[in-house]
């Protein structure tokens, strides 16, 4: 269905009128496989104007690739997750690099990083992956999409030691302490912020540490279908979260930290051109 067509079915936002970018998406989830395109057009049309589909594998980046080649403002990321670190191809880095250099709207390498929480995949295995991915990195001067769970004082080791050879770097989806978060900050990371701040029973403490995040260094995202905003009103039936509900977190940290919606917007917006070295006009 075009996107245009869609996006006139759609009642307008309330928060319309601001520019939104939505630095992690997981579009190519099968959560998405029906209506992906009705969810860009209803992000679109929520203000939500830039996306970028997170790369979780070969496959879903290589997905994510032709999705976003699809649509004007969608970018993705090329990386392997550690949940899928154990199930890569020998030639996965080419596949990675290859993804990268020859599709301009791939943006940067990643998700990569490691997951003790889980450990879908052995930790030397995880280990492994993720060093290999920041040396790919580095040498496309690609910036980083990293995902860091119970695993801190191991990933920020390796991201110390790394860091000098790298570009832009993101801790996505940031849920940790304020001492985590330092860490990050020393290290000059942008950081991640998801609708984890609007949970009133586990989201509180991430939400007051969100002052030390520096303006020029917040970036915001959904990582939907997952983490669905705990405070939507009306409560969503099927408990998905959706790119159209960006601009609720976004009015939740701007509440937090005192300033207009707008301002807000407008600055973690050009945060994300940034990053993902996106010039501010072009679709391309
Ligand atoms: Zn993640």
């Amino acid at each position: 269905m075009p996107v245009d067509a869609l996006a006139k079915t759609t009642p307008k936002s309330e928060h319309a009128t601001e520019l939104w970018f939505d630095v992690g998406v997981n579009l190519t989830s099968g959560q998405f496989s029906t209506d992906y395109d009705l969810q860009i057009a209803n992000a679109m049309n929520a203000g939500v104007t830039h996306l970028c589909i997170t790369g979780t594998n070969e496959r879903e980046s290589s997905l994510a690739a032709d999705m976003a080649a699809t649509y004007p403002n969608l970018y993705s990321t090329a990386g392997v997750h550690p949940h899928d670190a154990k199930d890569v191809s020998g030639q996965y880095l080419s596949h990675l690099e290859s993804l990268y250099l020859t599709n301009p709207k791939v943006k940067a390498i990643g998700e990569c990083g490691l997951d003790f929480n889980r450990n879908y995949s052995p930790q030397d295995v995880q280990f492994q992956i993720f060093a290999e991915q920041l040396e790919l990195a580095a040498r496309l001067k690609a910036p980083v999409f990293l995902h860091q769970r119970d695993a801190h004082s191991t990933f920020v080791d390796l991201l110390k030691a790394k860091r000098s050879d790298l570009t832009q770097v993101v801790v996505h989806c940031f849920t940790g302490t304020q001492n985590e978060l330092d860490d990050y900050l020393d290290l000059d990371c942008y950081i991640g912020i998801t609708g984890w701040v609007c949970d009133e029973r586990r989201g509180l403490d991430v939400l007051a540490l969100v002052d030390r995040i520096p303006d020029n260094r917040l970036l915001i995202e959904t990582d939907a279908p997952y983490l669905l905003p705990r405070n939507l009103k009306p409560k969503p039936k099927k408990g998905r979260n959706l790119p159209m509900y960006l601009p609720h977190i976004g009015q939740q940290l701007a509440s937090q930290k005192n300033v207009s919606v707008s301002k807000l917007a407008e600055y973690t917006f050009q945060n994300s051109l940034r990053f993902f070295n996106i010039k501010a006009q072009g679709n391309g």
